[in-house]
């Protein structure tokens, strides 16, 4: 297996060119490993992906059925951040340029790899492989604005947490949203940071990735049960021109499962599935009028409103895969969710 297998398009007809969907496999990690862990997934490439799921015949005979989805691209074990890069967020670096909106959202079970493919690994040095998508798309945009002198970079990084907005580069100071009369809608008081170089993004990442991850009490909004949204926003004269939201999605994992089943707990879980739902029923209507895009069904499709809304806008969806078989019915969810964004 090479790392150049290309994750390529299923067919040339791409049903709607404004939105790609991926599903990108992580390894089968040390626990799983040790666990003799079955993996239940297999990607020949071409943009498919076999789920090999676990039955059982009425004379208990157990055995594996094969199920076949079909996305943009599907992405092995093997491939690294930049590959995955390459053919998700890569493409969509133009739309803010042409003064359109971007956004590129991680979705999957806690574990799958969401943080590792936006935010790469900052500890130790910035090998190119370990950089995530937020990096690689700040090294992209610096590339392109040296051909756009009259565009001005700025960078926000926010989170939300139970239908709250944490402001994640000032100290996750709460922020208000408010709908004008012109139905924008404005996260007040979000810090927003003018950028020189993608040094300068670097560091906005670290530190609001470490604000995000710090003070985590279990009465605490953990990385797991948070979004996290990082935006880079073009601007001339201070007039927004095209903005780029790469979203770390909380893990999708049913209320069910979640462990606890107190208050808290439950209305966490509750807001989570209410915003991916959201969320797919605004991804599913891109593109079409204004008035039939459900965004104000949760906090996380209002903050993204503009991602919904306009000619040129554009998404991406990778969906993070946990191949073991202690994952099967995580994964199976993962992967309907990702199949019904895409279908028309
Ligand atoms: P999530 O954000 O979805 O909860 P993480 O990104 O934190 O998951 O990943 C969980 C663990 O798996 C981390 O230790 C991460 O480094 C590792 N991991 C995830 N994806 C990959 C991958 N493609 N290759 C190698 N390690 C990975
Ligand atoms: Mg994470």
């Amino acid at each position: 297996k090479t790392v150049e297998k290309v994750p390529m398009c299923h067919s040339e007809q791409v049903d709607n060119p404004r939105i790609c969907v991926c599903v990108r496999k992580r390894p089968l990690n040390k626990k799983e490993l040790g666990k003799k862990e079955i993996d239940v997934v297999t990607i020949p490439g071409n943009g498919v992906l076999l789920f090999h799921e676990p039955k059982q015949k009425v004379d208990l005979t157990k055995y594996l059925e094969n199920q076949v989805f079909h996305f943009d691209y599907s992405f092995d074990d093997d491939a690294n951040n930049e590959l995955v890069y390459r053919y998700t967020a890569r493409p969509l670096v133009r739309t803010i340029f042409e003064g359109g909106m971007a956004t590129c959202f991680a979705y999957g079970q806690t574990g799958s790899g969401k943080t590792h493919t936006m935010g790469g690994n900052f500890s130790g040095k910035t090998q190119n492989s370990s950089k995530g998508i937020y990096a690689l798309a700040a090294q992209d945009v610096f590339t392109l604005l040296r051909h756009h002198p009259d565009l001005d970079p700025f960078v926000s990084f926010f989170e939300i947490y139970n239908g709250k907005v944490f402001d994640l580069l000032n100290k996750k100071a709460l922020l208000r949203v408010m709908e004008d009369e012109y139905q924008q809608v404005q996260v007040v008081g979000l810090q927003e940071i003018s950028v020189t170089c993608v040094g300068d993004v670097l560091k906005l990442i670290e530190r609001g990735s470490a604000c995000r991850t710090s003070g985590q009490t279990f009465a605490n909004a953990n990385s797991s049960r948070s979004h996290a949204v990082l935006q880079i926003v073009l601007r001339r004269h201070l007039q927004l021109h095209g903005k780029f939201s790469l979203v770390d999605l909380a893990g999708n994992e049913r209320g069910s499962d979640v462990k606890g089943t107190d208050r808290q707990t439950l209305a966490e879980t509750a807001e989570i599935n209410r915003s991916l739902l959201a969320l797919k029923e605004c991804i599913r209507s891109l593109g079409q009028n204004h008035d039939h895009i459900p965004f104000r069904m949760s906090k996380l499709t209002q903050v993204l409103r503009d991602s919904f809304i306009g000619e040129n806008s554009r998404t991406c969806m990778i969906a993070m895969i946990s191949p073991g078989m202690g994952s099967c019915d995580y994964t199976l969810n993962t992967l309907r969710y990702a199949d019904r964004v895409k279908e028309l």
